[in-house]
């Protein structure tokens, strides 16, 4: 459901008028760094926020959390569920007038969470961005049930007993495998979630290469520089 959101709002204070001490002039180049892409060439025209199915449930709307960032309110970003409420749709990314592939940035945005221990306990998002790369690395591929089960068990277990009828219906019907199965390239998908463990812990492009070069996965180096290509 498309949001209108006015460019302006109260609770934007100009970031030169901000105190020192609330601003991480580093932010913004950190940000960049890890997404691949420009804040500074956000406008605010906002088609992101009226293109985002989930603004209304965001505390801090697309265009908002992109000023946040150039601002260097690195704590409060980094706090917001904005950033989990991101589903990845890329409604954003395709509607941006200046190209900036804002999907990218809210991923940067997680990680950088995830990283400084920002979660906030009553949200469930965190716990099933950490279930899916759990089973990802069991199999190789996605497997719907032990997905949820795992995602349950770490929020609400008694949640799996209320899931049962309809997962047996699914299975019954042959719409949902009930046991998992290893994708062929499961030793290729694991080399690249090392790989990306890798990067993710290193501070700069020259860093994360030779992260992706030592993780021996040509794959992801070639990709890494059709990025690096296409960003100059
Ligand atoms: Fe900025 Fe692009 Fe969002 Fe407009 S659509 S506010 S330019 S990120």
């Amino acid at each position: 459901m498309a949001v209108a959101e006015s460019t302006l709002t109260e609770r934007e204070i100009p970031r030169e008028v901000l105190p020192e001490e609330i601003r991480n002039r580093f932010f913004p180049a950190e940000v960049e760094d890890i997404s691949g892409q420009s804040v500074w060439a956000c406008m605010q025209c906002g088609t992101c926020s009226g293109s985002c199915q989930f603004a209304q449930e965001m505390d801090h709307t697309p265009r908002r959390i992109m000023e946040m960032v150039r601002t260097g309110l690195r704590e409060q970003v980094l706090a917001s569920r904005a950033i989990w409420y991101c589903a990845s749709c890329y409604s954003c990314t395709v509607r941006c007038p200046r190209g900036i592939q804002v999907t990218r940035v809210m991923m940067a945005l997680k990680s950088l969470a995830l990283r400084a221990g920002h979660v906030n306990p009553r949200d469930d998002a965190p716990a099933f961005y950490e279930s899916f790369l759990r089973v990802l690395r069991l199999f190789g591929r996605v497997h719907e049930p032990t997905l949820v089960a795992a995602y349950a068990l770490r929020t609400r277990p008694t949640r799996v007993l209320g899931m049962m009828p309809m997962a047996l219906g699914l299975v019954r019907r042959g719409r949902m495998a009930p046991l998992p199965d290893r994708a062929p390239g499961l030793a290729e998908v694991r080399r690249l979630m090392e790989a990306v463990e890798k990067v993710r812990g290193s501070e700069s492009a020259g860093a994360r290469e030779v992260a992706l070069r030592s993780a021996g996965c040509p794959q992801a180096v070639r990709a890494a520089r059709r990025e690096e290509v296409a960003l100059r």
